[in-house]
């Protein structure tokens, strides 16, 4: 499998001009056409609501995104029936036949990458190099969990014959109707990814996006009407948290949920399912809390630049951020002045400039959590650097914030144990290898975690004794962020995740199917 690595082809062929080149010209050509209304997609058909939400770009509160339809208890109901209705013919259909559309969808992706990466940028705010990662992995997705359910032909295979007149096959089934609700943060590639979990498989769709970023689930769900999937298969319903994703996790007629996002909201999904008595499947990927060890073994040039660009890219806004630093006491200072350093130097501002690392936080709920986390930050320790909302009249009107580097919290302060999922990083100096891996345990999260250290056994060590779902040892290029599909499969222990499998991994498909074997007497 070969994973889709647009900018760093770019840069191997020697042309990394024409890659910025395309990528200015998509957003010229993406602000032209931003502003529309968007209804809901039920059935194939577009479904307008009279209650509408509008949508700004986080990095200009002066440029609108576009005007969404927001879906209801009826709406949900309506997309679940056009989704129940559309399940039987669309499980009978052959491998091929599904995964072609997702294939094809594919293809198209690629034709229109700059555009899809230029629309993330202005409506989430992530930079170009982010947002071309994000499409790459959608991209990746689409392709990788097509081809394992062509080389698992459709999870099917004959058992042969435990007695002479006995023929078993054995296989794997969809449920039904799932209802998919994506985060924010990856809107095009962790809605792809649970999308087409479910519908290559078999199951049908009602997915409902983040309300921050309904426009790229659209240009998603155009795509897939493009190639050719079938009215009802898949359903798009925008809409609020509790409006739309509410009723429609808790829709009787749903057999399973995927959702990615905040801990909080997906155990909440999960123990309500449970509740009405339902054995489908809630796939749920949820926060981190992700601890990354530098030890006195380090290269400390290069933790310095895993660690900044881990807490810091698209402003610690990843459920793989780093964000808390275990360093050896006799590197800590030396290390720690660095970083100060390194993240003075980072670039903010708005996600289409080149320059820009640190982009705007995505809502001003986000606004009010990091001025809230930041004074509690100068109360309890040292903030070494960052800590100000930016007010600066170079930019234009969005929600800035200076990336903050925290020294002096102790170990088991809400600080250092909560996830904030704000550029926010605190450092803490630890005795050794010992210590450092008990705290980077110590917590309820196991989402990623990093080392830096040139000592293998040390790092071996920690491989063995370290309890997230991803271990990157010496990442310089992001210490805990940046995962790709099928080389580093995605996703976590303990409150991180709900099943134990992981996204762009082997076992992620077989979640959305169920066992059955058939023996007929011949
Ligand atoms: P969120 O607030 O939990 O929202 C996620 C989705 O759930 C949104 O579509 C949201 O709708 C919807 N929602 C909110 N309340 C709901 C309810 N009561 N019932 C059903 N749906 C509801 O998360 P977020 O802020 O978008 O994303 C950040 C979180 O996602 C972080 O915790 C991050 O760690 C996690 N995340 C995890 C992974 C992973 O792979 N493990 C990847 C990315 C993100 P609205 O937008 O309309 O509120």
């Amino acid at each position: 499998f070969e994973n889709e690595l647009t900018l760093l082809t770019y840069q191997q062929n020697g042309n990394e001009d024409e890659f910025h080149e395309a990528y200015e010209e998509a957003i010229e050509s993406v602000k032209a056409e931003l502003g529309e209304y968007h209804g809901l997609r039920i059935d194939g058909n577009r479904v307008d609501t009279d209650d509408r939400f509008q949508v700004t770009s986080p990095g200009d509160l002066d440029l609108e995104i576009g005007e969404f339809a927001s879906g209801g208890e009826s709406e949900v109901d309506a997309a679940v029936s056009a989704a129940e209705a559309a399940f039987p013919e669309w499980e009978r259909r052959d491998v091929d036949a599904r995964t072609e559309v997702f294939r094809t969808a594919a293809d198209r992706m690629r034709d229109r990458k700059f555009e899809l990466a230029a629309t993330l940028s202005l409506e989430n705010g992530k930079n170009r190099t982010e947002a071309m990662a994000d499409v790459d992995e959608a991209i990746d997705f689409l392709r990788f969990y097509s081809r394992e359910l062509e080389r698992s032909d459709g999870y099917r295979f004959d058992t042969g014959q435990p007695t002479p007149r006995q023929h078993t096959t054995n296989l794997l089934r969809p449920y039904g109707v799932f209802a998919v609700v994506a985060p924010f943060n990856f809107p095009l590639a962790i809605l792809a990814g649970m999308t087409t979990g479910a519908m290559v498989t078999g199951n049908t769709v009602v997915a409902k996006p983040a309300s921050a970023t309904p426009l790229i689930a659209h240009t998603f769900v155009d795509v897939l009407a493009d190639a050719g999937i079938p009215d009802g298969v898949c359903n798009l319903v925008t809409g609020g948290g509790s409006e739309v994703g509410r009723p429609l996790t808790e829709h009787e007629d749903v057999a399973g949920v995927a959702f990615t996002g905040s801990r909080e909201v997906g155990l909440g999904i999960e123990r309500t399912f449970r509740e009405q008595g339902k054995r489908g499947p809630v796939i749920a990927e949820l926060g981190g809390k992700n601890p990354v060890i530098v030890s006195d073994e380090a290269d400390l040039d290069g933790a310095v630049e895993g660690v900044a660009k881990g807490a810091f890219s698209f402003s610690g806004q990843k459920c793989s951020a780093t964000s808390r630093v275990y360093v050896y006491e006799d590197v800590f200072d030396e290390f720690t002045d660095r970083l100060v350093d390194s993240t003075e130097q980072l670039g903010i501002g708005r996600g289409e400039k080149l320059e820009t690392v640190v982009n705007p936080v995505i809502d001003d709920s986000a606004l009010e959590r990091y001025r809230r986390i930041t004074e509690q930050a100068r109360t309890d320790g040292t903030v070494r650097t960052g800590g100000s909302v930016i007010d600066d009249d170079d930019l234009p009107e969005g929600r800035y914030v200076e990336p903050t580097v925290v020294t002096d919290i102790p170990h088991e302060h809400d600080l250092a144990r909560e996830e904030h999922f704000l550029p926010f990083v605190t450092v803490h100096p630890v005795s050794g290898l010992r210590e450092g891996i008990e705290k980077s345990n110590d917590s309820d999260y196991g989402l990623c975690a990093g080392i830096f250290s040139e000592d293998d056994e040390e790092v071996e060590r920690w491989f063995d004794e370290v309890e997230p779902g991803m271990c990157y040892a010496n990442r310089t290029q992001s210490a805990t962020t940046g995962a790709l599909v099928q080389a580093q499969p995605f996703g976590g222990w303990k409150f991180s995740g709900t099943t134990g499998k992981f996204a762009g991994g082997y076992w992620y498909l077989q979640q959305f199917m169920r066992e059955q074997s058939r023996t007929r007497v011949e």
